[in-house]
């Protein structure tokens, strides 16, 4: 077979994965870079030999078919995608089509393309009963459970007709960095990006976790013919139902004036607090875009145009390891420094040896690295043909760059980890975290302090903070009374910080603030959590076995228990000020359904002051429904299930 055509089949295929990773799983395995420039290659193909192109090409639908993990939707009108491209000629091009094609002054509408997930939400009698993912096209996914969290969505509407409409689901930036931040304290791996992390908290099955999530969404457009004459007129309608908007739109009559909108919205790119890949141009007459009418995977009366990706090049000059609090070995990659996207970039996350593997890259390689929601820049691609004779594999250490004991790598993981508890790497870390912001919040204790005063053996561990003194600090070089009594004002001030924070301050394998949380909120002490056994830490909903074998396994040790000693007698709270009045609910699960004479709070509060657990939904796991009048339909899910329902006298009985 010709090797074009053989290309082209490859191509196909190889498109038909990369569409699988990224729609179904949100998990890409290539830059979005490098799959625009297969896929033209691959239209490309396919104009050349149009015999050969498959029938049902990735270049012909979009998206991907659901994976069958949820109920399909389908689309009563299909949700198509854009025509995309990253080239001025093609906007002009776009542009004087249009013209040709329409009578009179043609006025489209630029606005941002949000960076996200397709989603098409079905409101009826005011309420939002349906939600779907885009899927390819005419097939989507059930996700109306969760898109329920979406924080910006209005409960009710004042239409009470049917209303379908099309948006895109966002991740905040900041929503982002702090999801990030607390998978990477409870060691999970972590989002690439926030469209990822958008996409992916759609189809989550765990209810408690999405309601976390903090999605916000777009509309962008309503589906069917709604009456409306044009885009703009549906956006404003949607915007009186309270409806959530972009406010950036642009209206042009000529190619000048979609440059400058195309120019306004990139100089805005990077202050939005959600990220766009692009701005897409819309014909804004309705009748019009009727006359244009659509391919299988694009309207014509639109174009994307994609802004380039915030790459830059630069040469890797070395890999260093860095040891983390809990062990972890990260290579990092030392960067000839360049800038991105207004700032120096000098070092460049390689995360572990499987993504060096990955990327195939090599000390002395010009990479690509880029800037995606989060601060630290990553590598995301080697230029080979670049790669100088006198290039080195990057090796990873076989012993712990900071202490020299052997690393070791535990089944199932993807990183190298030291494990000598002695490790002063691990030490540090373990200080710098017990005082960082979301613990401890000693300020003025950042990783310079702790270093230094670890060096001249002041502080070894985490009790020792408590136990410094004013002279100990006053005369050291650089500081003086006032830095001494302002960190020692710190450290007294920190004691007051509650239980949940001390217990998430202790730094113990997967557990991060919430977790933290959970297990203050359901034992309230450290002497209940020590005493509790592996099952009645896993049984704490939102914890995992891994969770608490790690709890069981650290509050055990001699060396610990002597801190929380130690620590106690500084007077920090290893109690919550509300700790369980009482244990008589020991365990036990509850949820509530239906008005109670107080608010729902009151008895929430109630539960877990008596040892109680509160439930996210209605599942066999749940031990007891309250019900208070007019339950919702987790009584009747509650009785199918055999749980047993309790009115409001009857569960104050069982604290009484
Ligand atoms: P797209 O994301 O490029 O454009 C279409 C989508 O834009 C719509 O479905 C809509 O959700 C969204 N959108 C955002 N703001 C909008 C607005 N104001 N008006 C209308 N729509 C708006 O198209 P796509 O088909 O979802 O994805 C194709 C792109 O995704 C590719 O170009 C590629 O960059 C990327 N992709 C990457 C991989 C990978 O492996 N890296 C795989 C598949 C797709």
């Amino acid at each position: 077979m010709d090797s074009r055509i053989e290309r082209l089949k490859e191509l196909t295929e190889k498109i038909r994965l990369y569409n699988e990773a990224y729609y179904n799983n949100a998990d890409p395995v290539v830059s979005d870079r490098e799959y625009d420039l297969l896929y033209e290659e691959l239209k490309e193909l396919e104009n050349q030999y149009p015999e050969h192109a498959d029938p049902d090409s990735p270049t012909r639908n979009p998206g991907t078919a659901p994976d069958g993990k949820s109920k399909i939707v389908i689309h009563e009108y299909p949700m198509l995608s854009l025509e995309n491209s990253y080239s001025e000629d093609d906007v002009r091009e776009f542009f004087s089509r249009l013209k040709k094609s329409v009578p009179g002054e043609t006025i489209v509408t630029v606005e941002p393309k949000m960076d996200g997930a397709a989603v098409s939400l079905t409101w009826e009698g005011g309420r939002m009963i349906l939600a779907a993912t885009r899927g390819d096209g005419s097939r989507g996914e059930d996700i109306t459970r969760n898109a329920r969290f979406i924080t910006n969505l209005p409960k009710t509407i004042p239409d009470k007709g049917r209303l379908t409409v099309r948006g895109e689901v966002v991740m905040p930036k900041a929503v982002f960095a702090e999801l990030n931040r607390r998978r990477s304290e409870e060691e999970l791996p972590l989002f690439a990006n926030p469209r990822n992390a958008a996409a992916g908290s759609l189809k989550l099955l765990d209810e408690n976790e999405a309601s976390r999530r903090n999605l916000s969404m777009f509309i962008y457009g309503v589906d069917g013919i709604s009456g409306r004459k044009s885009h703009d007129e549906d956006l404003k309608y949607c915007a009186e139902q309270g409806l959530p908007v972009n406010p950036i739109r642009y209206f042009c009559s000529d190619t000048d004036q979609v440059f400058s909108a195309l120019a306004e919205i990139e100089k805005v790119r990077f202050d939005l607090p959600y990220d766009i890949d692009g701005a897409v141009i819309k014909l804004n007459d309705y009748a019009l875009r009727e006359s244009l009418g659509s391919t299988s995977k694009f309207p014509r009366w639109a174009l994307a145009f994609k802004y380039p990706a915030v790459q830059a090049t630069t040469k890797l000059k070395d890999v260093i390891f860095q040891v983390g609090r809990t062990g972890t070995v990260t290579p990092v990659a030392v960067l000839e420094p360049v800038r991105l996207s207004g700032s120096t970039v000098s070092k460049a996350s390689l995360y572990n040896e499987d993504e060096i593997k990955r990327l195939g890259v090599m000390i002395g390689d010009t990479v690509f690295v880029e800037k995606g929601g989060e601060i630290i820049p990553k590598v995301v691609k080697v230029q080979e043909s670049l790669r100088p004779a006198d290039a080195l594999p990057v090796v990873f250490p076989e012993f712990c760059p900071v202490c020299g004991m052997k690393v070791e790598k535990q089944e199932g993981e993807a990183s190298y980890r030291c494990v000598n508890r002695l490790c002063p790497a691990i030490i540090k870390g373990g200080i710098e975290h017990f005082a960082s912001r979301n613990a401890m919040d000693i300020k003025g204790l950042g990783e310079k302090i702790v270093e230094e005063l670890f060096e001249d053996s002041l502080i070894k561990n985490c009790a020792d903070i408590y136990a410094l003194r004013r002279e100990d600090l006053k005369d050291r070089e650089g500081w003086g009374e006032s830095s001494a009594d302002n960190l020692l004002f710190s450290i007294e001030e920190s004691k007051s910080r509650p239980f949940e924070r001390v217990l998430f301050a202790f730094g113990f394998r997967h557990v991060g603030s919430s977790a933290a949380k959970l297990l203050a909120d359901r034992f309230g002490s450290m002497k209940n959590l020590a005493e509790a056994s592996f099952n009645d830490i896993e049984s704490v909903k939102g914890i995992g076995g891994e969770t608490a074998a790690s709890v069981i396994k650290a509050l055990k040790d001699p060396e610990t228990a002597e801190i929380i000693r130690r620590l106690e007698g500084y007077g920090l709270n290893m109690a919550s000020s509300a700790a369980p009045a009482s244990d008589r609910l020991g365990g036990k699960t509850f949820l509530i359904t239906g008005t109670l004479d107080k608010p729902r709070k009151y008895y929430e509060e109630l539960i877990t002051s008596n040892g109680g657990a509160v439930a996210g939904g209605v599942s066999k796991k749940l031990d007891y429904l309250i019900v208070g009048s007019e339950p919702g339909s987790k009584l009747e899910k509650a009785r199918k299930l055999g749980i047993s329902i309790l009115d409001r006298d009857a569960f104050l009985a069982m604290i009484s």
